[in-house]
């Protein structure tokens, strides 16, 4: 894989050891032997590999790692974190990271992503779990792909897709809470 010229920008050379202190995350003792990015399924929609942004948090590059689009690509499949020899939580880092970037007003590259993101959390934060019926909806109003999809015919492919996982049982017209809603609005406040 070829390497993205990293343009520097003013460090933050505290950056790394707040962020180890807030959360508890192990950033420091990453080498760079690369194997989280050789293991991440999605490298190739990434403009910095999960190696590079390990490297610029240590580096204090704030300002460069929040306004990239690898933190929003990642699936946080959680491949890199499982391979990763020194314990570094790369996919708890992307999530950390992402918090920031919305915390520091970045605009978000991606766009849908983040959309997805706060639409399943809104969800989970109101009755505990998520009810997939309401999730495609909001999520496809409001990241314009109900107009697009209407507008390109494949609409009629999605109803289709819902009425079939309906007749198997897997998609439910009421939504369904849990007991301890107010324990996981708690965790996600
Ligand atoms: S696998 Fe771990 S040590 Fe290796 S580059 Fe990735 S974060 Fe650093
Ligand atoms: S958690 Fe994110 S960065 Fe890590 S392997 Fe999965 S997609 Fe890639």
């Amino acid at each position: 894989m070829e390497q993205e010229n990293i343009p520097t920008i003013k460090p933050e050379p505290e950056w790394m050891a707040q962020i180890e202190s807030d959360r508890r995350l192990n950033i420091s003792s990453c080498y760079q032997c690369r194997k989280c990015t050789n293991g991440c399924p999605v490298t190739f929609a990434m403009d910095i590999y999960p190696d590079q942004v390990i490297r610029l948090v240590q580096l204090g590059q704030r300002d460069r790692v929040l306004r990239c689009n690898t933190i929003w690509i990642c699936a946080a499949c959680e491949t890199c974190t499982t391979r990763c020899p020194n314990d570094v939580d790369i996919a708890g880092i992307m999530d950390y990271l992402k918090e920031r970037a919305i915390e520091a007003g970045v605009h978000v590259p991606e766009q849908k992503t983040y959309i997805f993101h706060s639409v399943f959390l809104n969800d989970v934060k109101r009755r505990g779990r998520v009810f997939e019926g309401r999730l495609m909806q909001s999520y496809m109003i409001k990241s314009g792909e109900l107009w697009n999809k209407i507008k390109d015919g494949s609409i009629k492919e999605e109803i289709s897709l819902g009425w079939t996982l309906f007749r198997k049982g897997r998609l439910r017209i009421l939504p369904k809470g849990i007991k301890a809603k107010k324990e996981v609005r708690k965790i996600l406040m």
